[in-house]
């Protein structure tokens, strides 16, 4: 795939127009559905273009990396979430940088993350990540925990708990995709009914983003499918390393 700036903007309007689509034909309203553009590995000048062509939310995964495009890019007045892993040590600059975490799965990295959000700033939005398949690497917590975690997390004043994530498996099968993603839209429909207020499914990346609207989710997190396939360049590497 070539990368330029017209070509950003091509992307961007397929995958825009894959999301209303298929937001139109599960009876939804397309507006309902946030893009965000997973930008982890690309340049800052690559993320000017796709926000030229639309986009406001953009997601990063490696902290290095995304306070030095945050920085060259604050005139674009854009939304970013982290949506990494955590570390304890670096809840502090993600409280600074950022306006969404998705992937919480700690009440200690929420607890610090709500004393460290500036009270000059709106709360920060949170989401917990849930491990719906039972994985070596779990990431998330699992279902049966997240009530517990989640009526915490509310009680927070600097951080708003405004739903779910999850990253399943890679799965090719549109049914099977569905169905996980339908387990955590079930899981969300019973925290609010439990008096939590939550209105965020962040869930569905390039290759499962269709089945992930069609089960309910609001904000899609897609790297590759606007920007092309990644390649690791190596300054960011040593970040990456540092994360595994
Ligand atoms: C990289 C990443 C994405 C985007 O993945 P693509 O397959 O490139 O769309 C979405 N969510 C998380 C948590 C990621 O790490």
């Amino acid at each position: 795939m070539l990368i330029g700036p017209q070509n950003l903007a091509v992307n961007v309007n397929l995958v825009r127009s894959r999301i209303n689509l298929v937001a139109q034909v599960a009876g939804r309203t397309p507006s309902g559905v946030t893009l965000i553009a997973v930008s982890k590995s690309q340049t800052s000048a690559a993320c000017r273009a796709v926000a030229t062509a639309g986009v406001a939310d953009f997601g990063e995964n490696y902290l290095q990396e995304a306070i030095s495009k945050i920085d060259s890019l604050t005139d674009l007045k854009l939304c970013w979430h982290f949506i990494g892993r955590l570390q304890s040590n670096k809840t502090r600059t993600i409280a600074l940088y950022f306006d969404w975490v998705h992937g919480i799965d700690r009440f200690e990295i929420a607890k610090r993350l709500s004393d460290q959000r500036s009270s000059h700033r709106n709360p920060l939005n949170l989401c917990i990540q849930v491990a719906l398949v039972p994985e070596s690497t779990k990431a998330g917590l699992y279902p049966e925990e997240v009530p517990d975690l989640a009526q915490k997390i509310a009680a927070l004043p600097r951080v708003r708990l405004r739903g779910l994530m999850c990253v399943p498996p890679a799965q090719t099968d549109a049914s099977k995709q569905l169905s996980v993603f339908i387990r955590l839209k079930q899981l969300l429909d019973q925290l609010n009914s439990q008096d939590l207020q939550l209105d965020t499914l962040s869930m569905g990346m390039s290759e499962d983003f269709e089945a992930a609207i069609v089960a309910g989710a609001t904000h899609v997190r897609i790297g590759s499918a606007l920007f092309g396939p990644r390649t690791v360049i190596p300054s960011i590497k040593e970040t990456h390393e540092h994360y595994t």
